[in-house]
């Protein structure tokens, strides 16, 4: 198949974004637009206020593996790196009784760190890893189903883990999404599992350098720019009605519709797509950290789940926080404020803060709302999806998002497509 000539966008989420650099890497004009007052959709950094300070919507976490992640920022000569611990470290703390742990991978495909007691879960043995194999090779169901939701390995590090990573209570997640995740990262050992943040701001990491790549390749992005319909004709798109005009689609051109999933919904008949979502609450406090506290903490028996430091600034992040989202700001900052002071030692008031709930960060990973995810392809030959809710195999992550972008690029240039 002979790929289009130019190609439209809607939406400048990292998909659309990654979508947009794919396309014009191959020499393809290509326009895109957001509704939104800026790039970066759910992986946005701006200036709060409140804060006095640039911040992330979310705490984001990456992961050595995401080749995805790697290929972007080299593809937009991202300059600014992330930023994590030299090998897999993943250190913990319970504030229900002060026990203090670290998960230290070694960096080998080889597994051997699971035969040290100073390097796995503090009370685990051995054989207590072993259902994490079948995780590995899972094919369908519930993770629940797959491994037993109980036991020092799966509260101190599988269910943490994997409550990050899928946004969903793990036992009712998808055991399939979660071992694509494992099998690229801890399959492959420490080196791809070691845990990575922007520094300073995502928007540094990945959304301006993005920007940057695509203005000096005569693609600039269109701001404030919502496209309301899509007109259909036969086996095309003919048409898309945007909030400033009507833009025709020549029988040549390829659309990519990188917008959330209702979104989508709302404007191709008959689409499937998940339907379920889950939060994700913030906490930032502007605090100037210490080089001794670490970069990352989880947290177990708290209302926060994990806490990420930056020179200005401590942040926590809850998943699935779908019960916190209804509960008052502050009240909340309290309870993330306390949780910090316990885990790091602090004893100071409150500083200035702020919290950001988003209530629907992402698709719920459950196998049913798993199933209900489209290929990136539709029954109009020139229309296609990018979202980190179109089917990939993976969970809604900045990985995803970005590999969605680069296949749904690569069907608009007749090319083979692999997530
Ligand atoms: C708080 C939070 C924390 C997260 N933490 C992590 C993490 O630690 N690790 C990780 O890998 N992932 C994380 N994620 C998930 C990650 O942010 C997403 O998977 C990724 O950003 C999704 O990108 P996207 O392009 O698919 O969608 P989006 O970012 O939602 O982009 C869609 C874009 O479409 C635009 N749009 C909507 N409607 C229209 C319209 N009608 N016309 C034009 N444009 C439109 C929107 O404004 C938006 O910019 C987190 C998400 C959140 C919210």
């Amino acid at each position: 198949m002979s790929g289009f000539a130019r190609a439209t966008i809607a939406g400048a989420g990292l998909a659309g974004l990654s979508a947009a650099v794919a396309l014009r890497r191959a020499g393809v004009p290509v326009a895109i637009s957001d509704s939104a007052a800026q790039a970066g959709g759910r992986c946005r950094s701006y200036h709060d206020a409140a804060l006095g300070l640039t911040i992330d919507n979310g705490n984001h976490l990456v992961l050595a593996g995401n080749r995805a992640v790697a290929d972007f920022r080299a593809a937009i000569g991202a300059t600014t790196p992330l930023s994590g611990p030299a090998h897999a470290d993943f250190a913990f703390a319970d504030l229900r009784d002060g026990a203090r742990w670290t998960v230290r991978m070694n960096d080998g495909a080889v597994p051997w760190w699971l035969f040290s007691r100073r390097r796995r879960v503090p009370g685990s043995r051995l054989v207590d890893y072993v259902p994490l194999a079948r995780l590995l090779r899972a094919g369908r169901g519930r993770i629940d189903a797959v491994i037993n939701p109980g036991g020092a390995v799966w509260d101190r590090l599988v269910e943490p883990v994997l409550l990050a990573a899928l946004n969903t209570a793990p036992a009712e997640s998808s055991a399939a999404l979660a071992g694509k995740v494992l099998r690229e990262t801890i399959g492959r050992g420490g080196r791809a599992t070691r845990p990575m943040v922007a520094v300073p701001t995502l928007g540094a990491a990945f959304i301006d350098p993005a920007l940057a790549w695509l203005t000096v390749h005569e693609t600039p992005l269109s701001t404030g720019r919502r496209l309301r319909s899509i007109t259909f004709d036969g086996d095309h798109v003919s048409a898309l009605r945007w909030s400033d005009g009507t833009q025709t689609i020549g029988s040549d051109e390829a659309v990519i519709l990188a917008v959330p999933p209702w979104v989508a919904a709302s404007l191709v008949p008959d689409l499937s797509t998940p339907t379920e979502h889950r939060a994700i609450v913030n906490g930032h406090f502007a605090f100037p950290v210490a080089r001794t506290m670490p970069a990352m903490l989880g947290l177990l028996g708290g209302t926060a789940e994990w806490i990420f430091t930056h020179p200005d600034r401590i942040s926590v992040t809850v998943s699935a926080a779908d019960p916190l989202v209804d509960r008052d700001r502050e009240d909340l900052a309290r309870a993330f404020w306390a949780d910090i002071c316990a885990a790091l030692g602090i004893a100071a008031p409150m500083p200035a803060w702020q919290v950001v709930k988003e209530k629907r960060a992402t698709f719920a990973a459950t196998p049913e709302q798993d199933a209900l995810r489209p290929p990136p392809g539709t029954r109009w030959r020139n229309l296609f999806l990018a979202g980190d809710w179109v089917a990939s195999g993976l969970p809604a992550t900045i990985e995803g998002a970005l590999r969605s972008g680069d296949v749904a690029a690569a069907l608009a240039l007749g090319r083979p497509a692999r997530y």
